[in-house]
């Protein structure tokens, strides 16, 4: 069992779909509140500015779920974004993108594949949901409906 740690997920493609910015990506919900129950940390950062993050949360309901709103700022020489404006040198979180190759060097992370619009089908989350600790229902394997 690992620690709760701190999470860190960017919101247009990852938790929110890219095109219209109006879908929450099935799964989201159950594991934001899964990190909630097991005291995770829980920060949302988007390109789009705090705000717009913060927004995003509101908009979708799950804006009690999420403990901090950041803004994905300036980047490092390496083109890659800077994380010390929000968080310390000591933690090491665990990054959701669907853009890693933004991320710090060597951060940990789960890459998940662009979630580009609302599809209720969309099973991008699963491997984070394991890495959380939670299992997803046995009936999103895939099985058809009799
Ligand atoms: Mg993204």
């Amino acid at each position: 069992m690992t620690s709760p740690g701190c999470w860190v997920f960017d919101v247009d493609g990852t938790l929110v779909d890219a095109m219209s910015a109006s879908s929450l990506r099935p799964g989201a919900r159950e594991i934001l509140a899964h990190l909630r129950n097991v005291a995770a940390q829980v920060i949302w950062w988007s390109a789009g500015g705090e705000d717009y993050a913060r927004r995003m949360a509101v908009a979708l309901g799950v804006s009690d779920l999420v403990d901090e709103f950041h803004t994905k700022g300036g980047r490092g020489s390496d083109g890659r974004y800077l994380t010390d404006h929000f968080l310390p040198a000591v933690s090491s979180p665990i990054f959701v993108d669907d853009s890693p190759s933004d991320l710090p060097l060597g951060a940990h992370h789960i890459a998940v594949f662009p979630y580009i619009a609302p599809n209720v089908h969309d099973r991008g989350l699963v491997p984070v949901a394991r890495a959380a600790g939670l299992t997803p229902p046995a009936e999103e394997a895939g099985r058809s409906q009799a």
